[in-house]
């Protein structure tokens, strides 16, 4: 990323700063969609895009490509191409509740990557925060959250500027995109919070295009095309809808519901351009987790299950299909408990993602990643 590219990203950052707060529910909303200056879009090592309503045009997105049978996976699962793309998701405040709630035609995506992957609807955010933050700057590291325990040190929730994760952690921090970088692969992030534009912030060289769009359908739109035209080796998307709404309405609520089927849809939309574009088809994986649940309208405890019980599912050429703790021998099932780091057979984690995503690109996993329940999971063929 270009030195004006990094500047692009923080000044979209701290045109926010003062007027969001933390996703707590207690302070005030968090940024809803419509000023120009808040979609601040890189791109490197061309110049700068910058998306926003000022726009007049948007530039076409690939044709939606048609629904194959089974876009993730390969036609023959004894002889799997090799992953050379991962599509990671987050999916802010989802709950695996919703899917009690909602029926399988609601959610054919989130339904899909469950039947077709490995995946749990019991896995576990970071053990000291249920926040959106921390938990995502986990997912990218795969470290816990306290430094003092070798953790990220983003412990704040808020989109004010407060630095990078490596001033955070008091030292050197690696990341997915930097571990990815340095194989020569390139790496994308499309949030819908301004608080994650530290991860552009933090690796400026190894993020190679961050946007930052609140609205869920440009958002979309962009990661979409992005993912057809550039076919990133990672792209990494945050779907925030869910936990605005619970938010404003309350985990559950009908808002809430429709916004999770909007990320579903979004999901698919992901799920098509892997299955229809020749050089992701049977190359690509996908990576699903959760920063958080909730109830009511938050999601602050972490030390209360609906806040610390989140889904994980990973999906792919070569991933076998079930219960995630059932093909992983090495980890277990937390039930309803609350594992610490330590534990002998560990729960798998939204911190696991960034080596789950590396063991299935074949790449070495984050250097001083505490979080290690990827090495314990079904993701090689060998
Ligand atoms: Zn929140």
């Amino acid at each position: 990323m270009t030195r004006r590219a990094v500047a692009l990203v923080a000044a979209g950052v701290l045109a926010l700063a003062g007027c969001s707060g933390g996703d707590d529910g207690a302070g005030p909303a968090e940024p809803s969609s419509g000023a120009p200056d808040r979609t601040a879009a890189t791109s490197a090592p061309a110049t700068p895009e910058r998306t926003g309503p000022t726009r007049p045009t948007e530039p076409t997105e690939p044709a939606e490509p048609t629904d194959p049978a089974n876009p993730t996976r390969s036609p023959d699962p004894a002889e799997p191409a090799d992953i050379e793309h991962v599509v990671a998701i987050s999916v802010d405040g989802l709950t695996p509740d919703v899917l009690d709630v909602l029926g399988p035609d609601e959610v054919p995506a989130l339904r899909r990557l469950l039947r077709e992957g490995a995946g749990t609807l019991n896995a576990r955010t970071e053990l000291e925060s249920t926040q959106t933050l921390p938990n995502h700057v986990g997912m990218v590291t795969g470290r816990p959250v306290d430094p003092a325990a070798g953790g990220h040190g983003v412990d704040w929730n808020d989109d004010r500027l407060r630095g990078t994760v490596q001033v955070a952690a008091g030292g050197p921090v690696a990341s997915l995109f930097s571990v990815v970088d340095e194989a020569g692969g390139s790496s994308a992030v499309f949030t819908g919070k301004v608080k994650l534009g530290i991860f552009a912030l933090s690796w400026p060289d190894a993020v190679d295009r961050s946007v930052v769009e609140p609205d869920t359908e440009r958002l979309a739109r962009l990661a979409t095309r992005d993912l057809a035209r550039r076919q990133p080796t990672v792209t990494f998307v945050h779907l925030a809808g869910p936990d605005e709404a619970g938010h404003a309405a309350g985990w559950l609520s009908p808002a809430y519901l429709d916004a999770v089927r909007e990320a579903d849809r979004v999901i698919g939309r992901l799920l098509r351009v892997v299955g229809d574009v020749p050089a992701l088809r049977d190359r690509t994986a996908v990576v699903l987790t959760a920063d958080h649940g909730g109830s009511g309208s938050r999601h602050r405890d972490p030390a209360d299950p609906v806040n610390y019980t989140i889904p994980f599912v990973v999906a792919g050429p070569g991933v076998p299909a079930g219960d995630l703790y059932e093909l992983s021998p090495g980890l277990a099932d937390p039930g309803r408990g609350r594992p610490g780091y330590d534990a002998a057979r560990p729960p798998v984690r939204s911190c696991d993602l960034a080596d789950v995503a590396l063991t299935l690109l074949r790449l070495p996993p984050v250097p001083d990643a505490g979080c290690d329940a990827a090495a314990l999971m079904p993701l090689t063929t060998g």
